[in-house]
């Protein structure tokens, strides 16, 4: 679903969006009627209008690069900006990749100066002060978290920017992706034995998407770039460059940015 644009940018909804809010909506309810509905409802929006500026974080980056931006897209596991291309350069993907979580400390940064009145829990959970400790935390774990070294997560595209100044392209591409990939796979299987090891009373079901689709993102990201590459060495091959404005008929798929 199309919401608005920002500086031309589309922010679009999934439709498993209004399943979150539905639920978050109902275990409100459930806890505390009204207070509780309005409360947990008021958390998740402000929750995701951080994540909405971690995404405009890259993305006001990505355009300064004359990088096209395709659409940010909200699901219930975060968001997501879609770029036409990134940058070769390490440094500018450096830049883009950074900007994201800069934005999370920044909110943290701004969150510490304001006053949270008395410390006491049973009066923090349903008012104004418990929605700022709530979005606080939120973007202490959304900056922390996308710094994970899993490409492409943030931190596997800022390893991969780090290589890149000493590797390939490709390979600098395949060593983050791998890196990526074995922890995403951990990830999955720690979310699923949270209980087992006395981490959390029942599976983090969210977290073992959140990472299968890490683990699978990175491995499509890896062969586009591949076939990029080859598609390339190809065409520098053929003499006659005049064909090379057929290749941009067909739009290539997006590059994710999480
Ligand atoms: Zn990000």
């Amino acid at each position: 679903m199309n919401l608005f644009r920002i500086r031309g940018i589309q922010l679009q909804l999934h439709f498993t969006f209004f399943l979150l809010i539905a639920f978050i909506a109902q275990d409100g309810w459930a806890e505390a009627r009204w207070a509780g509905l309005l409360w947990s409802v008021a958390t998740v929006l402000a929750f995701f209008t951080c994540v909405v500026l971690h995404e405009l974080g890259h993305s006001l980056t990505a355009m300064r690069f004359g990088i096209g931006v395709r659409r940010i897209l909200l699901m219930p596991i975060g968001g997501m900006a879609e770029f036409d291309d990134i940058p070769r350069q390490p440094l500018r993907e450096f830049l883009m990749t950074i900007a994201g979580p800069a934005v999370n400390f920044a909110i943290v940064g701004a969150l510490w100066f304001v006053p949270l009145g008395a410390d006491n829990d049973v009066v923090l959970r349903y008012s104004l002060a418990g929605l700022v400790e709530q979005v606080f935390v939120a973007n202490l774990v959304m900056g922390c978290f996308n710094l994970l070294p899993a490409f492409p997560m943030d931190g596997g595209r800022i390893l991969r920017a780090l290589l890149a100044t000493r590797l390939p392209y490709l390979r600098a591409t395949l060593w983050a992706a791998s890196v990526g990939k074995v922890l995403a796979g951990l990830g999955v299987v720690i979310a699923l034995i949270a209980p087992r090891i006395g981490l959390t009373d029942e599976p983090l079901y969210m977290l073992a998407v959140l990472f299968s689709f890490i683990f699978i993102a990175g491995e499509i990201e890896y062969r586009a770039v591949k076939r990029r590459e080859v598609e390339d060495a190809h065409w520098r091959d053929v003499v006659a460059r005049l064909y090379v404005p057929n290749r941009a008929t067909a739009e290539p798929p997006p590059v994710l940015f999480p």
